[in-house]
C-alpha cells in the first residue's frame, strides 16, 4: 500500500491530528491501494497561504522559464509511464491500456504546454494616431483552485495544471476522493521537475470542506471545476458571491446517431467503443443511441453480438474490454437506472446484471447493458448514468434524430455515423453539444484543440485544452503609450 500526505508548500504534510483515508481496487475490494491525508479547512486554507507566498515569484517569472519545468515534468512522467498506468488502473479500474493511454496524454499535455511557452504574449494593436503603441499584456490571476473528478485522474489534473501553472498562477489542486494517486504523483513529477516550493499545492480531503474553503476564500481569484451538475451549481453560487472567475465542466447525456445509410459495422464499433470503454464512465460517453427505423434491426442485432463477446473483468487481467465500476455507490447506480428504466416501459435487451462469478466476486462488476424501445421523457434517455448502460431511440428519420439528440438538458459530445456529406453538415450546425464527432467515437480529444460544453454540461465561459485554455488562467492588461510627446 501507498501513502501519500497532502503537498503544500512543496512539503508532505499530515492533516490535522493524523486523519487519514484509503482508496480500495475497485476490481478487488480486498486491496488497499493507498493512504491519504484527509484534509478539511485547515488545510485548504494552508495550502492558499502558501500559494498566496509564491505566487508573485512564479508570476514574474518568464513563461518560457516556466515552461522548461512543464517540459521537464513531462519527461520525468514519461520515464513513469508504466508503473503510473498500473497504479491507475488498480484505484480507479479502468483496463490496462486505457490507463496507459491516459498517462500518455498527460505526458503530451505538459509537452505541449511547455512548447506553447514560447507563444505566450499579448497583442499589439494599431493606434488611430501616429506616434503612440497600443499592445496588450496577459497576466497571471494569482491564486486559483482545481477540483477535479476522479474517472481522468491524470487527464484531468493535467488538462487544468499545465495552462494553469504555464500562466505564472499557484495553485491549490483538490482531486476526487476515489482516486487521487494521480494527483499526487503529478505533484512529485512537478517537484522533481523544478517547480518551486507552494506554486502547486495537492490537498485531499472531504469535497465538501476542501472545496468550500477553495470557493469562499476571497484570494482565490478562479476556480476551474469538472465533476456533476449539482456541485458544480453550488461551487459556483458560492463563487458568483464574491464575483470570482468560474470555468464549470460538468455531465453529458452524449448521443451517437446512426442514420440508415451509415456503415452499420462501423457505427456498432464507435457506439461498443464509447458506451462501454471506459466502464462508461467518460463525461463524453455514449449514453443514447438513436438509430433510424430503417436499419433499426439490423444494427441492434450486430449491437447485442458484440456486446455479448465483450470480456469484463480486472482491467490488469490480459484480454478484458471492460474493468468495474468505480465503486460500490457508482455500480448501485447504473443498476438502479436499468431497474427504473425498465419500470418506466423500457426493455432489456441485453446486461443488466451484477457480475460476481469466480474472480468478479470482490468487484464492482456489471454486464455491458442494453435497453431499447427507449421514450424521449424516460429518466434513462434524460439523466447521466455514468455507467455501461446504453439507451437507444429510435428516430423516424434524420429531423426526428435530431429533435431527439437536442431534446436533453445537457450538450457536451456527440456523435453522427453517416455516409452523407450534407447531414453531417447540417448536424454540426444544428447539434446542441461543445464537441461534434462524424463518424468517430464521441469519446476521445485533440488535446489540441478547444474542449467544453453547452447547455448544462458546462457554464460555456471558457473552453478547456488547446492554447485558448490560457484565456481563463490570465488576465489582459491593455497599455496606451503615446511617444509622439
Ligand atoms: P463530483 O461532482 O461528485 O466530484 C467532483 C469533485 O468535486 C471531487 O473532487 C469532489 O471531491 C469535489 N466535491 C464534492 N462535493 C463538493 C462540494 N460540496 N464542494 C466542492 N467540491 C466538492 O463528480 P465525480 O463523481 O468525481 O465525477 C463524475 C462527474 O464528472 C460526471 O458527472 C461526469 O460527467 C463529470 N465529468 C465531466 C467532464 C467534463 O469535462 N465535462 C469530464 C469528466 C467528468
Amino acid at each position: 500500500m501507498r501513502r501519500y500526505q497532502n503537498f503544500i508548500g512543496g512539503e508532505w504534510t499530515a492533516a490535522h491530528q493524523q486523519a487519514v483515508f484509503v482508496t480500495h481496487n475497485p476490481a478487488d475490494t480486498r486491496e488497499t491501494v493507498a493512504e491519504y491525508a484527509a484534509g478539511g479547512q485547515p488545510e485548504a486554507r494552508a495550502a492558499i497561504e502558501a500559494a498566496q507566498a509564491a505566487a508573485p515569484a512564479w508570476g514574474a517569472m518568464t513563461p518560457v522559464a516556466r515552461g522548461r519545468i512543464l517540459s521537464a515534468a513531462s519527461q520525468i512522467l514519461d520515464a513513469r509511464k508504466k508503473e503510473l498506468a498500473e497504479l491507475l488502473t488498480r484505484e480507479e479500474g479502468k483496463t490496462l491500456a486505457e490507463s496507459a493511454g491516459e498517462v500518455q496524454r498527460a505526458v503530451d499535455i505538459f509537452r505541449f504546454y511547455g512548447g506553447l511557452s514560447y507563444t505566450v504574449g499579448g497583442q499589439t494593436i494599431p493606434h488611430d494616431l501616429p506616434g503612440n503603441f497600443l499592445y496588450t499584456r496577459r497576466e497571471p490571476l494569482g491564486v486559483v483552485a482545481l477540483i477535479t473528478p476522479w474517472n481522468f485522474p491524470i487527464a484531468i489534473p493535467a488538462w487544468k495544471l499545465a495552462p494553469a501553472l504555464l500562466a505564472g498562477n499557484a495553485v491549490i489542486l483538490k482531486p476526487a476522493s476515489q482516486a487521487p494517486a494521480m494527483a499526487m504523483e503529478l505533484a512529485r513529477a512537478l517537484a522533481e521537475a523544478g517547480l518551486p516550493k507552494g506554486v502547486l499545492n495537492v490537498v485531499t480531503g472531504e469535497g465538501r470542506a476542501v472545496g468550500a474553503e477553495l470557493a469562499n476564500h476571497p484570494a482565490v481569484a478562479a476556480l476551474s471545476f469538472t465533476g456533476s451538475y449539482t456541485v458544480g451549481q453550488t461551487i459556483y453560487q458560492r463563487l458568483a458571491l464574491r464575483m470570482a472567475r468560474a470555468q464549470m465542466e460538468m455531465g453529458g447525456k452524449n448521443p451517437t446517431l446512426v442514420l440508415a445509410d451509415a456503415d452499420l459495422d462501423l457505427a456498432v464499433n464507435l457506439v461498443i467503443k464509447a458506451g462501454f470503454g471506459l466502464t462508461g464512465q467518460a463525461c463524453t460517453a455514449t449514453s443514447r443511441v438513436i438509430v433510424e427505423k430503417a436499419v433499426l434491426p439490423a444494427f441492434m442485432d450486430k449491437l447485442v453480438a458484440r456486446t455479448r463477446a465483450l470480456k469484463v473483468g480486472p482491467g490488469y487481467a490480459p484480454g478484458v474490454d471492460m474493468g468495474p465500476a468505480v465503486s460500490a455507490a457508482q455500480l448501485e447506480s447504473n443498476l438502479a437506472y436499468v431497474r427504473g428504466a425498465v419500470a418506466e416501459g423500457a426493455t432489456l435487451i441485453y446486461g443488466g446484471e451484477r457480475l460476481e462469478e469466480g474472480e468478479l466476486a470482490h468487484g464492482h462488476f456489471m454486464q455491458p447493458t442494453i435497453l431499447a424501445g427507449v421514450k424521449p421523457a424516460m429518466r434513462i434517455a434524460c439523466e447521466e448514468v455514468f455507467g455501461p448502460v446504453l439507451a437507444v431511440l429510435a428516430a423516424d428519420d434524420f429531423e426526428h434524430a435530431l429533435s431527439l439528440a437536442n431534446s436533453v438538458e445537457m450538450g457536451l459530445s456527440a456523435s453522427l455515423v453517416t455516409r452523407d456529406l450534407k447531414k453531417a453538415m447540417i448536424y454540426a450546425e444544428r447539434i446542441q453539444a461543445g464537441v461534434v464527432k462524424i463518424n468517430q467515437i464521441s469519446t476521445g480529444l485533440a488535446l489540441q484543440a478547444p474542449f467544453g460544453g453547452v447547455k448544462k454540461s458546462s457554464t460555456d465561459s471558457f473552453k478547456e485544452q488547446g492554447p485558448g485554455a490560457l484565456d481563463f488562467y490570465t488576465r489582459i492588461k491593455t497599455v496606451y503609450l503615446d511617444y509622439s510627446v
